[in-house]
């Protein structure tokens, strides 16, 4: 059998699995590791081999220790990267910016062309670099493929993709929508034609990303023409500790009146709003655990949260014209019925009908909750980012 090596590094952690790309999405990869609190006096990794738990507390200095000490314990349990067969590594990349729009085998070059991509996401393209050259220096030997969050939007018409301020300072300074979760949004997209019986080229469909970061795409003939993340993922529906769509000048007002630094409001408006920033939990079923115990803090963000996602499913209703589908996903989304009860309520004028009976299912691959006579369908469909990672690198890395 041969496996992908999947890699999503960030500033101070690193995830990774091996799997086998032509698994199915609720398939356990073989090994699924987790290295935590890289550069602090005490770090941690945690990695699961066929089911079984393995931790180790630590100092880890740097990625590169990281990884080679999370190898080591996998080849301790006859896993390593050298005991099983893996045909490529595949590196999630946050932010191809306006260069990268497919999977790319990953030289030198693109190394460095990843690096210029550095202005446009500070916060996550530097850690996915460090990943990647860690990773070649370990494994030379096996092709490594970078696989863009933004890949799935780069052909966004201009009307959605562009902002309405100044042409040249937007032109000069890369400001643009560029989406990301795009991975996730065209792998479960693709999936939802098959679950129609449509050719997907005909398809016009929703897809609702709802995990801790949240995002929805308007997808026709398989091509993204909308999302609601923009130049960065701080953009559209309120998540676990982002803020969503706010208006900008607020950020001028806390600036100027409340004497907020600007790397203050970045932390405020990227961790400390969203549900988290209004109810104090960002989990939803803690949130709705406070809800049930008459917390009005929960019960008004979990409001604000449903109100703004079907704000957005309004907005892309109007923008497909016909819509054949409506999918959730993720962590909420797969999971947290009360949130798809209540997105999808009273949409009867619009042809969507839940199902109660099948939205109460639970979470067991992709099926469909609305009812028979829905003329627009609703799915819930697992997501796998590092499965649809895995099958582009092992598909690239074979050409
Ligand atoms: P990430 O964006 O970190 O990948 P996930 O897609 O894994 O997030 O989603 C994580 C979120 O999913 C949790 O914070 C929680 O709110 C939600 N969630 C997970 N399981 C359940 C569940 N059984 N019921 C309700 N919500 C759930």
């Amino acid at each position: 059998m041969t496996y992908a090596l999947v890699l999503n590094s960030g500033s101070s952690s690193i995830k990774f699995q091996v799997l086998d790309p032509t698994a199915d999405a609720n398939d356990e990869p073989l090994v699924s590791g987790l290295v935590e609190q890289i550069g602090e006096p005490q770090g941690s990794i945690t990695i699961k081999i066929r089911g079984e738990k393995y931790s180790v507390q630590e100092p880890i200095a740097d990625h590169s220790v990281g990884l080679e000490r999370s190898f080591q314990i996998m080849t301790e349990h006859g896993v390593g990267p050298h005991d099983v067969d893996i045909s490529a590594v595949g590196h999630r990349v946050v932010h191809g910016g306006k260069v990268f729009s497919e999977p790319e085998l990953i030289n030198d070059q693109v190394v460095e062309m990843i690096r210029d991509i550095i202005p446009l996401a500070p916060l996550h393209n530097p850690a996915n670099v460090d990943g990647i050259v860690v990773a070649r220096e370990i494994l030379p030997d096996i092709p490594h493929v970078a696989v863009f969050d933004t890949g799935f939007f780069a052909d966004m018409p201009p009307a959605a993709a562009l902002y309405a301020i100044n042409a040249k300072v937007a032109g000069e300074n890369g400001v643009r929508r560029y989406g990301f979760h795009g991975t996730s949004h065209e792998f479960i997209s693709q999936q939802v034609p098959a679950l129609l019986g449509k050719d997907p080229k005909s398809v016009n469909q929703i897809v609702l990303h709802l995990g801790n970061g949240a995002s929805c795409s308007a997808v026709q003939g398989g091509h993204a023409i909308d999302t609601s993340m923009g130049m960065t993922p701080l953009a559209g529906l309120v998540m676990g500790t982002r803020c969503g769509d706010i208006d900008p000048g607020i950020i001028f007002h806390l600036y100027r009146t409340a004497g907020l630094s600007i790397d203050e409001i970045d932390t405020l408006l990227n961790r400390q709003s969203g549900i988290k920033g209004m109810s104090g939990v960002n989990d939803f079923r803690e949130l709705r655990q406070m809800i049930e115990d008459g917390d009005t803090d929960a019960w008004s963000a979990y409001n604000i949260y449903i109100h703004q996602l079907r704000r957005y499913i309004g907005s892309y209703m109007i923008a497909l014209g016909r819509v054949d589908a409506i999918t959730f996903t993720a962590g909420v989304g797969e999971n947290a019925k009360f949130v798809r009860e209540d997105a999808m309520a009273d949409l009867e004028m619009y042809g969507i009908k839940i199902d109660p009976e099948r939205n109460d299912l639970p979470n067991d691959g992709p099926r469909e909750i609305s009812t028979d006579d829905s003329a627009v369908k609703v799915f819930v469909v697992p997501t796998n980012e590092e499965l649809a990672i895995a099958q582009k690198a092992t598909a690239l890395a074979k050409k």
